[in-house]
């Protein structure tokens, strides 16, 4: 158990070292991947959102569609309760709510099995947040989903600092999705760097995996493997089974 998690934890560390070098770094998250016998491949994004972030959602689907290794299609949510979110096999469940004062703006987290591979995912975005002035602009709610549904193709950031100038991609933490540059979407090295991430192919799917609940109650992240508590750049782990866990990161506000 112990020894899992200090794996992790130094798979996170490295991969969160890589993103201190500008420029094309690498900047997938570990090695966390969806398992696929060909590319591309479709991934279900569920849609458990209310009509204030529903064309975010539709927004961030045609916007990673673009890539050449996934399809993301929106589908309706598997399930009734948003402040859950509990992932189902195969899907990225994507959720939001009043999730009160956490000074989270949105989380992302996957299931992962065997191999690095994903298994299910969720997003939530934060309402209590997103309800504030500072947060309740289209940019903002763009940059977040799609932000958080990237890292559930196993994607990390291409940058933490969130005053420096932006990157142009999603993946890029600003005070100013608006930009100019725009961190609203994707860019092209986000795109590259699927490709890196699936340039391989399994002898299984796991977008494909028959639905059931990926496991029991998710109310918590687990241990926190790196970054602080309630800013920068957050991940944690959690132990869910043999040979599975659930990594949650998180991006804070302010
Ligand atoms: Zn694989
Ligand atoms: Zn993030």
């Amino acid at each position: 158990m112990r020894s899992r998690l200090l794996a992790v934890a130094t798979a996170t560390a490295v991969a969160a070292l890589g993103l201190a070098t500008p420029a094309h770094a690498s900047h997938s998250w570990g090695n966390y991947h969806w398992a696929r016998t060909a590319n591309p491949f479709t991934l279900k994004l569920d849609n458990n959102v209310d009509s204030s972030w529903s064309s975010y959602l539709s927004t961030a689907s045609s916007d990673w569609t673009a890539s050449s290794v996934l399809n993301t299609t929106v589908v309706t949510g598997s399930f009734g309760s948003r402040s859950s979110c509990t992932p189902t096999t195969g899907h990225v469940e994507v959720c939001n709510g009043f999730y009160g004062g956490t000074g989270w703006l949105g989380i992302a987290s996957i299931s992962v099995t065997t191999g690095n591979h994903i298994s299910a995912a969720y997003v939530k975005v934060n309402d209590t947040y997103f309800t504030q002035s500072t947060y309740n602009t289209p940019a903002y709610r763009r940059m977040v989903m799609c932000q958080e549904v990237g890292h559930t193709f196993g994607l990390d950031h291409q940058d933490t600092n969130q005053t420096n100038t932006n990157l142009g991609t999603c993946m890029d933490y600003t005070r100013n999705p608006a930009g100019p540059p725009s961190n609203e979407h994707p860019n092209s090295h986000d795109f590259t760097q699927l490709q890196t991430i699936y340039s391989h192919l399994d002898s299984f799917n796991t977008p494909t995996l028959a639905p059931a609940l990926a496991g029991a109650s998710r109310t918590s992240w687990g241990k926190r493997v790196s970054g602080a508590e309630g800013h920068g750049v957050t991940t944690y782990v959690r132990e869910t089974g043999r040979d599975s866990y659930t990594v949650t990161r998180v991006i804070w506000a302010g």
